[in-house]
C-alpha cells in the first residue's frame, strides 16, 4: 500500500506524505544487529553525520529516500547500513542479487566496497564489484557464486546481464549514488534500463552531490514518498 498512496509525482505535496520518522541522536537508537556495532565501534565511527541520522531510520524502516550531500557527508553508511541490515539473513540464488548500488566509476565503485565490506562481512552478506576496465572471469564468479549484493557501474553491469552472467529480477533495494554525476555522465539511459529489470515495489534510494534538473525524472519516475535529507551545501 506504500506505492498507492499518492499519485505519481505526488510526493513533494507535504499532506500526502507520511511524515518521516525523527533523526537519531546515536547509532545505538537504530537497533542495528550487535555485529554491525560492534564493526562500527572497531572503525571509530561513534556518532552518526547528519544525512544518516536523518536517513537511517527511514531507511532501515524501508522508506524510499533522496538525500543529498556534498562530499565527505557520509553518504556511503547512510544507504549502506540500511541496506545491508535489511538484506542480512536472506541468501542469493546463483547470478540473481537481493540489491544493487550503482555508482558512476569504477574508483566509486571500489571506494563503497572497501567501506562497506567490514560490515558485510559481519553480518554474512556476500559483495560482488561489477566495474569496467577489469576481467569478467572474477565479476562473473562472484555472481555465479550468489552474491547478495552488487557494486556497479551502469555500462559493465548492463553487460552482465545481457549476457546473462546477472538478473535482477529479485534485487528489491536499489541504490543510486551520485546520482548527478552519472546523469552528467551520460549513463541515464543504461541506469532506467536498469532499474526497470528490479523490483517494481521495492526499496530505492537516490544520493547525490546536487538534486537539480537532471535527476529530477529518476525522482519523478523511480521514487516513491522519500524521505528528503537535503541540507543547504554551503553548512554540509
Ligand atoms: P560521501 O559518500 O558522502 O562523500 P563517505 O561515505 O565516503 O562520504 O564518508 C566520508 C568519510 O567519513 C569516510 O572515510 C567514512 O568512513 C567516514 N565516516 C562516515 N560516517 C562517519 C561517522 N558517522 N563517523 C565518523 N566517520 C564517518
Ligand atoms: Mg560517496
Amino acid at each position: 500500500a506504500r506505492r498507492s498512496a499518492t499519485r505519481p509525482g505526488d510526493f513533494r505535496s507535504p499532506d500526502t506524505v507520511a511524515p518521516a520518522l525523527p533523526p537519531a541522536a546515536t547509532f545505538g537508537e537504530l537497533d542495528l544487529p550487535d555485529a554491525v556495532q560492534r564493526t562500527l565501534a572497531d572503525r571509530g565511527v561513534s556518532e552518526p553525520f547528519p544525512i544518516q541520522a536523518a536517513t537511517l531510520p527511514n531507511s532501515l524502516a524501508g522508506r524510499d529516500v533522496l538525500g543529498r550531500g556534498r562530499t565527505g557527508s557520509g553518504k556511503t553508511l547512510a544507504f549502506g547500513l540500511a541496506l545491508l541490515v535489511r538484506t542480512a539473513g536472506q541468501r542469493a540464488d546463483s547470478r540473481r542479487p537481493l540489491a544493487l548500488i550503482l555508482v558512476p566509476t569504477r574508483e566509486l565503485a571500489q571506494q563503497v566496497t572497501d567501506e562497506l565490506a567490514p560490515y558485510a562481512q559481519s553480518v554474512k552478506v556476500r559483495l560482488a564489484t561489477v566495474v569496467g576496465g577489469l576481467s569478467m572471469g572474477r565479476q562473473t564468479a562472484a555472481l555465479r557464486e550468489g552474491a547478495e549484493v552488487v557494486v556497479a557501474t551502469p555500462g559493465r553491469l548492463t553487460d552482465l546481464v545481457e549476457r546473462r552472467a546477472c538478473r535482477l529480477d529479485r534485487v528489491d533495494i536499489t541504490v543510486l549514488d551520485e546520482a548527478d554525476q552519472m546523469a552528467d555522465m551520460g549513463f541515464m539511459p543504461q541506469v532506467t534500463a536498469l532499474l526497470d529489470q528490479v523490483r517494481p515495489d521495492g526499496q530505492r534510494m537516490l544520493f547525490s552531490a546536487t538534486l537539480d534538473r537532471n535527476i529530477d525524472h529518476l525522482v519523478q519516475n523511480y521514487l516513491h514518498d522519500p524521505v528528503v535529507h537535503s541540507v543547504d551545501p554551503a553548512a554540509g
